[in-house]
């Protein structure tokens, strides 16, 4: 089919901009290549670095198997684009098609990709966030300080928060022989993307290993000596514990504070983006110039109800940047739905774990193979009588069948046997997901005064 005039400009000498240069904008840059783009290429990233790989910094990195500085991505072919590095973009106008950056320069375009990802939540309080010590891991620099001060030996590593990256450098901690403590809000270590039943797992894991594992407290505090070291944390139980390293892993928030005004639905929760990942704009109209990929989109997905969903994958941010960067460049009859099914990998305390599809909706579990007193097993998730997701602890193998069942809304439970099914797997039983109505903790903030000017807000964890 032959291009429209204007599109067939634009695939030979337009302007693309990628803002964000990390997973989902190489290879979105990649794939615009590949797809015979022979305009102006610009990538602006805000860290002063060429794409990295962020996966190994909680794994081979922290366990100094692989040096800090070293896990750039691997290329799949030459780019040919103009690289702004160590330069933030602060603001979008989408009428003039221009993104400001921090330096005060603008770069115009014609279509635009946004792939900027999501930072780590710091810890809430800046003046204990401030105190020597205390950490976050998201990039290349934070592994840098933490693998130094792991290196030095710390009497007692904090660990606050049990998700996947809490749990994997509790993990590396134990393999690195130093005494660590867990302190998770919830009823288990990765309650909340995996369910009660295989958090229970995930905990008997972290006892085995060794971890001092604290569920159901909050830290509420964290107290530095005479030269700003940390020093000692305390815990919404009154127990006190005494740290020099405390690592906040309490999830991430999406960058999207630079699109504010520009009109563009970008918020606390990503940019909302069809299937085709071009980004609606607060009317709820979608863009053709302005797309999105990886951590910070947010789009619909068929299969999970048409639900929006945001997902800190790898795999996503590759499959999703893909289908943006080709449908930037083709006409509407040729564009492709962004239709991936999440799948989602980590490594803690030797075992492999991997989850397809989305366990989270889930309201029901069953274990189709192994055992989870065995810690080897995989589980599959049901949601109103449909497969939805399943887990494998060191069993992937059986992850691909799940995948077509999933794709194919299969029934759940199954109807038919599975190879190795233990008694324990006859039957579903509730998957153990927070209620998301029931409160999980006790107020956090507090508002005192009565008239704006004398009202306050105060930070009083339970
Ligand atoms: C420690 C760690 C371990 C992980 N382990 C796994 C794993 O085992 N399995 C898995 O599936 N996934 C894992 N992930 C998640 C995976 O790395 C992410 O899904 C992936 O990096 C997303 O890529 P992205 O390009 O969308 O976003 P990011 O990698 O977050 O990149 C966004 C980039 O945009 C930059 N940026 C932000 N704002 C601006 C701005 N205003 N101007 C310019 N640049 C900006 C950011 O600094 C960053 O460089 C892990 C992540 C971390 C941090």
């Amino acid at each position: 089919m032959a291009l429209d005039g204007s599109l067939e400009r634009l695939r030979r000498e337009g302007h693309i901009v990628v803002v964000g240069a990390s997973l989902a904008g190489l290879r979105a840059a990649e794939t615009l290549r590949e797809e015979g783009f022979t305009g102006t290429l610009t990538m602006i990233g805000d860290e002063p670095y060429e794409p990295y790989d962020r996966p190994p910094l909680s794994k081979q990195v922290l366990l100094g198997l692989v040096p800090v500085g070293q896990t750039a991505l691997p290329r799949r072919r030459t780019l040919d684009a103009r690289w702004r590095l160590g330069a933030a973009a602060t603001a979008l106008d989408m009428a003039a098609k221009r993104v400001t950056l921090a330096d005060g320069t603008s770069v115009e375009y014609d279509r635009l990709l946004i792939t900027t990802g999501v930072r780590s939540r710091p810890w809430p309080n800046e003046l204990e966030a401030g105190l020597d010590g205390v950490f976050v891991l998201r990039t290349t620099d934070d592994a840098a300080r933490l693998v130094g001060r792991l290196r030095a030996g710390p009497r007692r590593v904090l660990v606050i928060g049990a998700g996947f990256t809490g749990s994997e450098i509790a993990s590396v901690c134990r393999e690195r022989e130093l005494p660590v403590t867990v302190a998770e809000r919830g009823p288990a270590p990765l309650v909340g993307a995996l369910g009660g039943v295989i958090g229970e797992v995930a905990a008997e894991l972290q006892h085995q290993y060794g971890v001092d594992l604290r569920c159901g407290v909050m830290v509420t505090g964290l107290e530095g000596d005479g030269a700003g070291r940390l020093r000692r944390a305390h815990f919404s139980d009154g127990a006190a514990l005494d740290a020099e390293v405390a690592v906040v892993a309490l999830g991430a928030t999406r960058n999207t504070e630079w699109l504010a005004g520009s009109g563009l639905a970008a918020g606390p929760r990503g940019i909302a983006c069809d299937a085709g990942c071009r980004a609606f704009d607060v009317r709820g109209i979608v863009s053709d110039d302005v797309f999105v990929a990886g951590d910070v989109a947010r789009s619909p997905h068929p299969l999970f109800g048409y639900q929006f969903l945001s997902l800190e994958h790898w795999g996503n941010a590759v499959a999703q940047a893909e289908v943006a960067a080709h449908n930037m460049i083709s006409p509407g009859e040729r564009r492709r739905p962004h239709l991936w099914t999440p799948y989602f990998w980590s490594a803690q305390f030797g075992v492999n774990i991997k989850s397809v599809g989305v366990p989270n909706m889930a309201d029901q579990i069953l274990v189709g193979q192994g055992s989870l007193s065995e810690h080897r097993f995989t589980a599959a998730y049901g949601y109103q009588g449909r497969v939805i997701a399943a887990v494998a602890f060191d069993q992937a193998k059986w992850l691909e069948f799940y995948q077509r069942q999933i794709e194919q809304a299969a029934p759940f439970p199954l109807p038919f046997t599975t190879v190795d099914r233990r008694t324990e797997g006859m039957r579903p039983v509730p998957a153990g997901f927070p209620d998301p109505s029931v409160p999980t903790h006790g107020p956090e903030v507090t508002v005192s005064g009565h008239s704006p000017t004398d009202q306050r807000v105060t930070f009083t964890p339970a």
